[in-house]
C-alpha cells in the first residue's frame, strides 16, 4: 500500500487518480495486516485497488467523471466495493473515466483524460475508455488491480490498449447496486488486473447474489482460480468469419492468427463458424444504450445530487432542470439524451428502440445456435486498432469513436462473458489484445482460455 501510495502521487501525469484516499488506504491496510496476523487471509487481504468513479463508495466523492455530480459523496457502499473490502482490499482512491461510462478514449471525463503510460516516440495516447484510468493505473503499476465496468467494451478495449487483463463477467454475475447506471440491461462490472490469476482471484471476491439488485442472479460463484489449468485439449474454439472485417489491419488479422495457432497448440479444435446479425450490433447498440440512459439520467435534475444552475430573478423549476443539465452535462452525454428520448418518442419508437431490441434478440440467437453446436468459446480481436492518439478521435465525427465498439457491444447485448487478454505488441510497439467470449456463467472456462493465451 505504501509503495502504490507514492507511486501514485509519482504518477500524477497519467491523470489516472482522480481522488486519492490515502487516509482509507493506510486504515484498511493495518486491518488487513492485524487479519493476517490473526490467521484470517481472505483472497484479497491487503491488496491496493484503484476504484472507478462510477462506484458510490461512502463518504468518498463518486462522481462518475460529471459535473453534474460535483460534490456527491454517497452515503452507501456499491454491494462490489463494500465485497471487496470484506475480502480484505484496500482502497487508494478513484480513478477517471468517461463521463458516466460513455466514450472510448477517456477523453469525455470533467477531469480531463487520463494517459496511457505506452507511448510512441513522444505521442500521448488514449488509455481507452470508458475505463480509461483503471487501464492506465493497473499498467503503470499504481495499484495491483482496478475495478472497471463494461456497457458495450469498456473493461475490454481500454485493457487492450494498456496490455492488461480485463473480464467482463456474464450479466447478472456482479450486482450493480451503487454503481451509477448508464444503460441498466447492459452494464456489468469486471476486473481489471495484470494477470488471468489476478483476474480470477478478484472476480471470485466481486461477484455472487445479491437481493438488492433484481437482476442478480442467484448461481453459486465457483473457484475461478482453479479453474486456470491451462489445459483445454479437446475444447472447441469458434472462428466467426463475420469479425474479419474489410480494411482490417494486418497486424491485428496476424494477431489473431497467432491466437488460434497457441488455442491449437494447447490442443483445441478450432472451427469457422457464423455470427450472421454482427453486423447490426453497433446500430442496434447505439439505439438501446442511449435509450436507457437517457431515462437513468432523468434523475440529476438540480435536486437530488449534486450540482444545481445558479438562477435568475423570475427563473422557475423548468429554467433550473434546463440550466443544470446544460451546465452539468458535457456534449457527449447530451448527444446520448438527445438520441435516446428521440428513439423512445411516441412517434420513432416502432422504428428504432423496437426494432433494435428484435435485432438484439437476433445477436443472442447467434450465439446460442453455436453454443448449441458444441463451440465451448469464440476467439476475436478485442479492438480493430492498437491504441490511437489523444485528440485523434474526439475532434472528427462521433461515429467514429463508436467504431472502435465494433468487436464488443454484441457480448452485452447477448448478456455473455467476454475477456480481453494481452497477446503481443504491433510494429510501433504497442501492445494488442484478443478476446474471448464463453457461455453463460461459464467464466472459470473462459479465464482458463485465456491464461493459455498469455
Ligand atoms: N464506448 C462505448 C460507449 O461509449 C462503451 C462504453 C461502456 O462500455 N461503458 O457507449
Amino acid at each position: 500500500t505504501m509503495s502504490c501510495l507514492a507511486a501514485i502521487d509519482a504518477g500524477d501525469a497519467l491523470n489516472a487518480f482522480v481522488h486519492k484516499t490515502p487516509e482509507i488506504a493506510l486504515e484498511q491496510a493495518r486491518a488487513a495486516d492485524a487479519r493476517l496476523k490473526g490467521g484470517d487471509a481472505p483472497a484479497m487481504c491487503g491488496i491496493p485497488l484503484g476504484i472507478k468513479d462510477l462506484f458510490c463508495t461512502r463518504g468518498v466523492p463518486s462522481q462518475a467523471a460529471s459535473n453534474i455530480l460535483r460534490g456527491f459523496r454517497p452515503e452507501y457502499e456499491s454491494t462490489v466495493t463494500a465485497k471487496l473490502f470484506e475480502a480484505g482490499a484496500v482502497m487508494l482512491g478513484k480513478l477517471n473515466m468517461d463521463e458516466f461510462a460513455m466514450g472510448s478514449s477517456n477523453e469525455t471525463s470533467c477531469y480531463g483524460n487520463a494517459v496511457n503510460p505506452w507511448k510512441v516516440d513522444d505521442r500521448l495516447l488514449t488509455p481507452g475508455g470508458s475505463s480509461g484510468g483503471s487501464a492506465a493505473a493497473v499498467a503503470a503499476d499504481l495499484c495491483l488491480g482496478a475495478t472497471g465496468t463494461d456497457t458495450g467494451g469498456s473493461i475490454r478495449q481500454p485493457a487492450a490498449f494498456t496490455g492488461i487483463v480485463g473480464i467482463k463477467p456474464t450479466y447478472g454475475r456482479v450486482s450493480r447496486w451503487g454503481i451509477v447506471a448508464f444503460a441498466s440491461s447492459l452494464d456489468q462490472a469486471g476486473p481489471m488486473t495484470k494477470t488471468v490469476r489476478d483476474a480470477a482471484i478478484m472476480l471470485g471476491a466481486m461477484a455472487g447474489h445479491d437481493p438488492k439488485d433484481s437482476t442478480s442472479a442467484d448461481i453459486p460463484v465457483p473457484d475461478f482460480e482453479a479453474a486456470l489449468t491451462g489445459d483445454i485439449r479437446g475444447k472447441v474454439i469458434g472462428i466467426p468469419k463475420e469479425y474479419r472485417m474489410d480494411g482490417m489491419p494486418g497486424e491485428i488479422e496476424a494477431l489473431w492468427a497467432r491466437g488460434i495457432e497457441m488455442m491449437r497448440d494447447a490442443g483445441a479444435e478450432v472451427r469457422d463458424i457464423s455470427l450472421p446479425h454482427t453486423k447490426y450490433a453497433l446500430p442496434a447498440y447505439y439505439v438501446i444504450a442511449p435509450a436507457e440512459a437517457s431515462s437513468n439520467l432523468a434523475r440529476y435534475d438540480g435536486v437530488r445530487y449534486g450540482h444545481r444552475a445558479k438562477l435568475a430573478a423570475g427563473d422557475g423549476i423548468t429554467e433550473m432542470y434546463e440550466k443544470t443539465r446544460a451546465e452539468g452535462f458535457g456534449p457527449e452525454v447530451q448527444r446520448r439524451i438527445m438520441v435516446g428520448t428521440y428513439v423512445l418518442s411516441a412517434g420513432f419508437y416502432d422504428a428504432y428502440y423496437n426494432r433494435a431490441r428484435k435485432v438484439r434478440a437476433l445477436i443472442k440467437r447467434d450465439f446460442e445456435t453455436v453454443f448449441a453446436q458444441g463451440v465451448d468459446a469464440i476467439l476475436t480481436p478485442a479492438t480493430p486498432s492498437a491504441a490511437f492518439g489523444l485528440g485523434e478521435m474526439a475532434d472528427a465525427d462521433p461515429v467514429k469513436m463508436y467504431l472502435n465498439d465494433v468487436f464488443t457491444v454484441t457480448v452485452n447485448l447477448a448478456g455473455l462473458p467476454g475477456i480481453s487478454v494481452p497477446v503481443g505488441l504491433d510494429g510501433q510497439g504497442l501492445p494488442l489484445g484478443l478476446q474471448l467470449i464463453g457461455r453463460p456463467w461459464e467464466e472459470a472456462d473462459l479465464l482458463n482460455y485465456a491464461h493459455v493465451l498469455e
